[in-house]
């Protein structure tokens, strides 16, 4: 692998950050429907909520056009990245994906035992599908795309995904990771759950922490063809993590179309406003479908997050090919603007 991340630099006292821009957080939410849902739930925390998140399911399954049976629950989108991993490859065997991409399932991978076979990303910070597909072999039990990728925020082609899905998915499960999907205008028709319908054996998963604003409260779904669910829910239960007041934060979440729109825009003008501060300093940077942002600084990694923490700002760190990166979520403009501030005095 290419790429490395300073860890413990990264998460200082939240508490002491003017600006918390170092975790992918939606900072407008949750909604206020969702909040309320909470709120209204949480006497309800005796029981399980086994009916209500089968209530939730089918909401989801209308929105997603597929059956009930094709989807799996969890706390976070996480927590099915890693059971994916525990039951895919508890026979070893190898996992393919891109790098530098989002690594939780990949590191679970590993330490269940199998090898990862990284596949570098293209000049242009797409997926390099073709060099993906030479680097399936007979071991291979799974391919791993993050579409947009995390850490760069890039997006691969759609239609060249869909082809590639559909093809590969014939000699192997494909794993479609659409945690930032929603930041786009068209989210729906960029997703590859469509696939699933068509049969193919793809797991897309989905979650409530981004555009939802809902990170703190662990809601995510994957959807995959009901024979594949059927081997990761024999051994795991996704639903068993999700609270009772999450349940229904989440169905409440659904229907707040406006909250969602809300985020994206805003989201939008910050990604903007970066992309201009970024100009007029010179600096270059991946452009981004996402929440967040990555360009190159010319400082080492730790001690860049070291100064941008005595200013109060949170932010990620990376070395990807031996050259140092800044990954910068989307807080609200007030956050950005004390974010671009802080760089100035950092970099300059
Ligand atoms: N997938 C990607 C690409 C992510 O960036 C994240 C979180 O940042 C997740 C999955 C997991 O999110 P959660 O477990 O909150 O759904």
């Amino acid at each position: 692998p290419f790429f490395k991340e300073f860890n413990a630099e990264a998460f200082p006292d939240t508490a002491k950050l003017l600006a918390k821009l170092n975790a992918n957080e939606n900072p407008y939410g949750p909604s206020p429907m969702a909040v309320e849902a909470f709120k209204g739930a949480t006497t309800l925390g005796n029981r399980y909520a086994w009916k209500e998140l089968f209530d939730l399911m089918d909401k989801i399954a209308v929105k997603e056009g597929v059956k009930i049976e094709n989807i799996m629950m969890g706390p976070g989108s996480s927590d099915l990245l890693e059971k994916t991993a525990m039951v895919m490859f508890a026979k070893g065997g190898n996992v393919v994906s891109a790098d530098p991409s989002y690594m939780s399932l990949i590191k679970v991978a590993q330490a269940t035992g199998a090898s990862w076979k990284p596949v570098p990303l293209k000049d242009d910070w797409s997926h390099d599908l073709k060099g993906m597909e030479a680097a399936i072999d007979k071991d291979t039990k799974l391919v791993y795309i993050c579409n947009p990728n995390n850490p760069t925020g890039s997006m691969t082609d759609h239609a060249e995904l869909v082809d590639f899905c559909s093809r590969v998915s014939e000699k192997v499960p494909v794993f479609v990771d659409e945690a930032y999907l929603d930041f786009l205008e068209d989210a729906a028709k960029k997703s590859m759950v469509s696939l699933v319908t068509q049969g193919k054996d793809v797991i897309i998963a989905r979650t409530f922490s981004k555009i939802h604003g809902m990170a703190g409260l662990r809601v995510g779904y994957i959807v995959a063809q009901e024979s594949t669910l059927d081997k990761i829910q024999d051994i795991t239960r996704g639903g068993m993590g999700i609270t009772y007041p999450s349940v229904y934060a989440a169905s409440a979440s659904m229907d707040d179309i406006a909250f969602q729109e809300k985020s994206r825009k805003l989201n939008a003008e910050c990604r903007e406003f970066v992309y201009a501060t970024l100009d007029k300093m010179g600096y270059t940077y991946v452009p981004s479908s996402t929440s967040f942002i990555l360009f190159p600084i010319e400082m080492e990694g730790k001690s860049f997050l070291e100064k941008m923490t005595a200013q109060g700002v949170g932010v990620r760190a990376f070395d990807i090919m031996d050259k140092n990166w800044c990954r910068v979520s989307m807080g609200t403009m007030d956050e950005m603007k004390i974010f671009a501030s802080a760089l100035q005095k950092v970099l300059v």
